[in-house]
């Protein structure tokens, strides 16, 4: 039974039994595929079912650990603060540090979690001999003791980056003009780069320009989120609706899109008095796409988001207030806290927490939660939601259930 294809694509690993016991020599990668080989044949299999070991094999010997030294710490996919939230770690997270790039380190959670981490807030508990190629773990050492990080900025465009140093190895991808790496050393006239995927190239030197990196305004960024307490936080609130979408509309007329934003911003007003930086999707009635609400969100790097909506259903029965977020690690919690404030606040049905696939919630990058203040679609539910009374006490739900979440 052959496990290869010809070509990159053509078939995986065929038994789980394989997967598991074969230790196959990796000569190259392309596109999630790497060309292997086993039993003295050559041929692509699916990166995905191969586990990369270093050369001599014991992985422990060479393994970096660290530990979380702040509360939600966000683990985030790319090694910038524009980039996605993957998980909030809790304090003394243990972590294994895969590799360092200017302040950020990539590791591996311990369920196995892959992502970018402030160094700053890592603390490196364990660091055994790096082997000879380990300079990514000389690297990580490095950060811990110096905010900045060395990097290699492309002069030119369509660079070869090469997997070893030479003109004859093999070519692993290409790079544009401005491309940034970390620098990791030189050897003649190449450059030793770790590129953003963690993965290490080579580069010819005449390509490179190698610069000193101050990562000293990510650090003040990523410390804004870690501080506890409501003060200094960035919180994007997104009055639903809006302009020529009007949102769902009740028996009495009255419409979704005013009263969402009649209720954020009292938010506003509340949030601003407790220090916070607020950040509205909008302030009048006007019409904001869906994608704008959450470019929005992510480019102020936001400590959370909060889309604020009202309900309908067709019998007119229903009633009660729910929140919905996305992803249960980065969300959740912060849904949680919200929602049982604001039922706390206005004594109204608790119809609870739920997952939900939504635009605002499914592309942002912050902890992000909707929640749906009543039905509009329920006579007397309209009655009272549309009241400034009513609308005062959500405000007020919604500000308590951030302060618990940011820890006062
Ligand atoms: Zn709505």
């Amino acid at each position: 039974m052959s496990i290869f294809g010809k070509l990159p694509g053509c078939r995986q690993l065929s038994s789980a039994k394989e997967r598991k016991a074969a230790v196959l020599p990796i000569i190259k990668e392309q596109q999630g595929w790497d060309y292997i080989e086993y039993e003295g044949k050559k041929g692509w299999a699916s990166a995905k079912y191969i586990d990369i070991n270093n050369k001599n094999g014991d992985s422990q010997q060479n393994q970096t650990n660290g530990t979380t030294v702040a509360v939600n710490l966000r683990l985030r996919a790319l090694p910038n603060l524009q980039s996605n939230v993957l998980n909030l770690l809790p304090y003394n997270s243990k972590v294994t540090i895969l590799s360092s790039q200017s302040g950020w380190y990539y590791v591996k959670t311990a369920q196995g979690q892959k992502g970018w981490l402030s160094a700053q807030f890592v603390k490196v508990s364990q660091v055994r001999e790096a082997q000879a190629k380990g300079e990514a773990v000389q690297n990580s050492k490095k950060s811990t003791q110096d905010d900045s990080g060395t990097e290699a900025v492309l002069t030119g465009g369509g660079v070869n980056l090469r997997e070893a140093p030479g003109l004859s190895a093999a070519v692993i991808g290409e790079g544009e003009k401005g491309s940034r790496f970390t620098y990791l050393g030189r050897q003649g006239t190449w450059i030793h780069v770790q590129q953003a995927n963690g993965k290490q190239a080579w580069i010819a030197a005449d390509y490179v320009s190698v610069t000193k990196k101050n990562s000293a305004k990510s650090a003040a960024t990523e410390d804004r989120h870690l501080k506890p307490g409501l003060k200094g936080k960035t919180i994007v609130i997104d009055p639903g609706h809006g302009g020529k979408d009007d949102g769902t509309t009740g028996p009495g007329d009255h419409m979704e899109k005013t009263n969402t934003l009649s209720t954020a911003l009292i938010v506003k007003q509340k949030l601003e008095e407790s220090g916070v930086h607020v950040v509205m999707t909008r302030t009048s009635d006007r019409f904001i796409p869906l994608s704008d609400r959450t470019r929005i969100s992510n480019s102020d790097d936001a400590d959370a988001y909060i889309s604020i909506h009202f309900n309908s259903e067709s019998t007119g029965t229903s009633k009660g207030i729910m929140s919905f977020y996305y992803q249960q690690q980065k969300d959740k919690q912060l849904a949680n806290s919200v929602q049982s404030s604001v039922i706390k606040e206005t004594g109204l049905t608790n119809r609870g927490v739920h997952f939900g696939n939504l635009f605002v919630l499914r592309n942002n990058n912050q902890p992000c939660m909707l929640i749906e203040l009543g039905f509009l679609s329920n006579k007397q539910e309209e009655k009272m939601v549309m009241t400034k009374a009513y609308q005062e006490n959500a405000a007020e739900g919604i500000v308590n259930g951030l302060k618990e979440y940011f820890g006062g």
